[in-house]
């Protein structure tokens, strides 16, 4: 396993991303511009590390941009943000800060060495080198960085060969003891090999094997665990790597109960289409949270009690509970709909989820009935509304307050089955429910 060999790489690799730096947006470019004058007047360095250079150099647009510094990053960042009239934000973590300037979002950190004293756990820090900084990163090609320095502007440090590794299309760890240090990097090297394509290096694979076979995993602090599944469950195309952490490590980390089989696997490819098809249909709709529906279509088997554990542990926040488990219990509430069933009842049953529950029915039932009537709600009776208010209500001094909200709810299901289309049409039928609630409460 390669251990550091501190050499620069050669002119070629240079010109390579020269060239990539000049083809980046002009913001991009002011950014890094006066980043690195501010470094030279402050008497530090500063270097473009790791995600960032990869994309640059797989020719990808980057919006985050990662900065190391060697000297004060925050003072850095402080007078980038002046400069440029960002917005900046100083964090609790050591030395690190963001400038936030249109749609970019500049990471600016201190170079830093991390020792692990125990596995899994985090490791202590201190400031050092850029060579240093870099070699407690994942793996190589993500342990590269671009001298933003006058003499050697542009330059690509390549401590690790990650350039060749990039061309290789190989994920490989920069030490053996790399997954024991921390294991959320067996769930990020699979987030690569699936997002490139690329292949784990042969005993990278090895290595990770044998820390998943140690149960590596239940090691780490859950919220790290969960920062790195959330970030697998928004790439593009999720069901491939559920598929490779099923196959590899499995979900017991997350809970010993869960199994995904076959059928598991179906209903996420439903899932993806029905997303897609929902994406393009309803372009006005809010944007969903698709990760949250395929982490519920992970847990969903599980009992109530268990899944708050998961909740809990791995610190979900609220809205994000509040929606799996809307899902959990609605996905046997919501069988009534497949049949023919009255638009105000279909409205009754749909209206209390959210659009990513009601999508989730949608790609886990799929017969056809039931389909059906899931498209009539989010095609039209979801944007049925009253013209009719409360303090409509109130100016025909209809009394008491108390049948306002039922009476209005009753008025909405009338509208739906009698398509009422004016707001006079609505108050007529108004007065009539009115009248009858107050009599059926005698
Ligand atoms: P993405 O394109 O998904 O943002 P990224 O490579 O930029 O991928 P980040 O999670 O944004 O990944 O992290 C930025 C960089 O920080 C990585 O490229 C890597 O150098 C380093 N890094 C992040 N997490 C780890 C980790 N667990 N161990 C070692 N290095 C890490
Ligand atoms: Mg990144």
């Amino acid at each position: 396993m390669c251990k550091a060999q501190h050499y620069h790489k050669s002119v070629s690799s240079s010109f390579v991303i020269g060239n990539r730096l000049k083809k980046i947006s002009s913001e991009f470019k002011e950014i890094l511009d006066i980043s690195s004058e501010l470094a030279a007047l402050l008497d530090s360095k500063v270097y473009l590390v790791g995600g960032v250079v990869r994309d640059l150099i797989l020719e990808k647009d980057v919006f985050d941009l990662d900065i190391v510094v060697e000297g004060d990053a925050i003072l850095v960042a402080k007078e980038v943000a002046q400069r440029i009239g960002g917005e900046f934000n100083k964090h609790h973590n050591f030395g690190t800060a963001t400038v936030a300037f249109k749609d970019y979002k500049v990471d600016f950190a201190t170079a830093r060495t991390e020792k692990y004293l125990s596995l899994g756990s985090l490791p202590k820090v201190r400031p050092d080198s850029l060579i240093q900084d870099l070699s407690r990163r994942d793996f190589t090609i993500n342990a590269m960085a671009i001298s933003l320095n006058k003499p050697d502007y542009g330059k690509l440090i390549d401590s690790y060969n990650g350039l060749a590794d990039l061309r290789k299309r190989l994920i490989r760890t920069l030490h053996p003891r790399s997954f024991l240090e921390d294991p959320t990097r067996i769930l990020r090297a699979i987030r690569f090999e699936q997002r490139f394509r690329f292949i784990i290096e042969g005993d990278t694979f090895k290595l990770m094997k044998e820390a998943i076979n140690s149960k590596a995993l239940k090691l780490v602090n859950p919220h790290r665990l969960r920062d790195e599944i959330v970030l697998i469950l928004k790439e593009p195309d999720p069901c491939r790597y559920i598929k490779r952490i099923k196959e590899l490590e499995g979900f017991l980390f997350l809970d010993d109960k869960i199994k995904l089989d076959k059928r598991s696997f179906q209903f996420f490819l439903r899932l993806q289409r029905a997303v897609s098809h929902y994406q393009k249909k309803f372009k006005k709709h809010r944007t969903l949270q698709v990760w949250l529906m395929y982490l519920a279509g992970i847990l969903i088997k599980l009992d109530p009690e268990r899944m708050e554990k998961v909740f809990h542990d791995f610190g979900f926040r609220k809205g994000e509970r509040i929606i799996i488990r809307s899902i959990k219990v609605g996905v046997n509430k919501i069988k009534r709909a497949d049949k023919n069933i009255k638009a105000y009842l279909l409205h009754r049953l749909m209206s209390p989820y959210s659009f990513e529950s009601i999508l989730f029915f949608y790609a886990y039932y799929p017969r056809r009935s039931l389909r059906k009537n899931i498209e009539n709600f989010l095609d039209k009776l979801i944007k049925i509304r009253l013209k009719t208010r409360g303090r409509d209500l109130k100016a025909l001094n209809l009394r008491p307050f108390t049948l306002y909200s039922k009476a209005l709810k009753k008025l909405l299901y009338v509208k739906i089955e009698k398509g009422l289309k004016t707001k006079k049409e609505e108050l007529m039928e108004l007065k009539y429910i009115f009248k009858n609630l107050v009599k059926s409460r005698r």
